[in-house]
């Protein structure tokens, strides 16, 4: 305590230095895609010649995003690790802690110093607390701290030529509030997610977190992670190391599989996110997302299947993931009846098994009721109604002349299309239950299913994208 008693009682302000860092890519597992990512980043920081001889252009900045505990800062310290380089690192929130002015000036120094002693990498994390939307920030009460430390740190990025061999990484668990102005190119341009890992990869951080741990013969870290669903890198460390505890407070020569399912249930109940999923929810929602997946497989035009999961996501649980074709000049009534009806599939799926509907269709439903009305009241795609534009793109229909009566008719039409769709979703379902099993079957064992894994599980031949132009 020996800076106490500053002016205002200012914090004492710790001198930037770079931590010599002891990890490495071993260290982190669970991962590997987001290692292969970086893997680049290595090899531009033991030898940035070999790239700037040949006038080529490395990230000079990249994004983290994924929630609390999935490894963002441990593989960012172990880039460095790998790279053997200096690693500098800061939390975008000791930043606007520190009195005025200073944020900026913290920032300043932070690449001064890296680029004393590049190649070298500059952590930030936590970046969505200075780098929020200026519009939301602003709404929020503006806060000059924050925008003066955020603009120091875009500076300084783009004052950089890419030669100096430094690259900062950001890590974030809201990518979707970031100011688009860090996203811009040149700055932190590459983002990488980094997911909650899979049965597979959880047990592979298990082995990294027992590594130096005397294991029993009954303990099978592979059943200790399929009852772990959920959790993340973080916790997973935790839980092994709770079990280590337990065994030594027994005074026990190696960690039996009793102490993991105590130390389990002890890890569940002081970790909120890492609601381990009751194995009956586990299965309604691998319907869910399966019936939304093998939609999407089943309708010519669609967009392709890329991933299905069941491991929660940010806020939501179990999505399917499609990238819709590039270069699509519009969107024709089948597509887009397709898209409602592959909208429609989780919640048609759960009705089918189940025969219950739950709250889980919600983002589904605002979805679906957005297509449909956007299709009777501004595409002019109802026979009843006819090509009518109801609501224009901007505004209000009532102010924009729409009488009670065509606003009653175009809410009648979207009810009839969406109910069209959901019945199409349940025939498709109820004819294909063979194939919805099997995905669901896969999903149980895998939890996570790419894109072949995908179609292979349902037995479907990816069906080739139709060209289409329309206008
Ligand atoms: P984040 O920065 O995403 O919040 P951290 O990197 O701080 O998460 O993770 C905290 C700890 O959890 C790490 O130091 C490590 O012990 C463990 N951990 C997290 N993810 C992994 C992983 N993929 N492999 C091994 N250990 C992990
Ligand atoms: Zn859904």
């Amino acid at each position: 305590a020996k800076n106490m008693g500053g002016m205002m009682g200012s914090k004492k302000v710790k001198p930037v230095e770079a931590e010599d860092v002891r990890v490495n890519f071993d260290d982190v597992a669970g991962i590997d895609e987001v290692k292969s990512e970086l893997q680049q980043v290595v090899s531009f920081l033991k030898e940035p010649e070999r790239y700037t001889k040949l006038g080529a252009k490395l990230p000079k900045g990249v994004l983290l995003e994924g929630q609390p505990g999935t490894g963002k800062t441990l593989i960012a310290r172990a880039t460095a690790g790998e790279a053997g380089v200096p690693f500098f690192s800061a939390s975008a929130s000791e930043f606007i802690e520190m009195i005025v002015g200073v944020g900026a000036s913290r920032v300043r120094e932070l690449f001064t110093e890296a680029r004393k002693v590049a190649p070298a990498i500059i952590f930030i994390d936590e970046i969505d607390t200075i780098g929020r939307a200026r519009s939301s920030s602003r709404a929020m009460g503006s806060n000059s701290e924050q925008e003066q430390t955020l603009n120091q740190i875009l500076t300084e990025m783009d004052g950089f030529t890419g030669a100096e061999g430094v690259v900062v990484i950001a890590a974030t668990n809201r990518s979707d509030v970031l100011d688009p102005a860090l996203t811009r190119a040149g700055r932190f341009d590459r983002k990488i997610t980094v997911s909650a890992p899979d049965a597979g990869g959880r047990e592979q951080i298990l082995k990294v977190h027992t590594r130096n741990k005397p294991l029993a013969q009954d303990v099978d870290l592979m059943a200790v992670a399929k009852t772990t669903p959920g959790m993340t890198g973080a916790d997973l460390a935790n839980l092994a190391n709770e079990a280590a505890i337990l065994a030594a407070e027994k005074r026990a020569p190696a960690i039996t599989s009793r102490d993991f399912a105590i130390a389990l249930e002890k890890v569940q109940l002081g970790s909120e996110r890492a609601i381990v999923m009751p194995e009956e929810e586990k299965l309604r929602t691998a319907y869910h997302v399966a019936g939304h997946a093998l939609l999407g497989m089943l309708q010519p035009g669609a967009d392709q299947v890329r991933k299905i999961s069941i491991i929660p996501r940010g806020r939501a649980l179990g999505v399917t993931l499609s990238t819709p074709e590039s270069d699509r000049y519009g969107y024709d009534v089948d597509y887009l009846k397709g898209r409602i009806v592959g909208a429609l599939g989780g919640m048609a799926a759960e009705l089918e098994v189940f025969g219950v509907m739950t709250t889980g269709a919600e983002s589904d439903l605002e979805q679906v009721t957005n297509i449909a009305r956007n299709m009777v009241g501004r595409w002019g795609m109802s026979p009843t109604l006819g090509p009518v534009q109801v609501y224009p793109s901007e505004g209000d229909a009532r102010q924009q002349g729409a009488s009670e009566e065509v606003l009653g008719l175009v809410d009648r039409e979207v009810r009839s299309l969406i109910n069209e769709c959901l019945d199409r979703a349940r025939t498709l379902l109820r004819e294909n239950r063979d194939k919805l099993d099997s995905i669901v079957e896969a999903l149980m064992e895998h939890e996570t299913l790419d894109e072949a894994q995908s179609y292979e599980a349902a037995g479907v031949q990816p069906i080739p994208a139709r060209p289409l132009m329309v206008g």
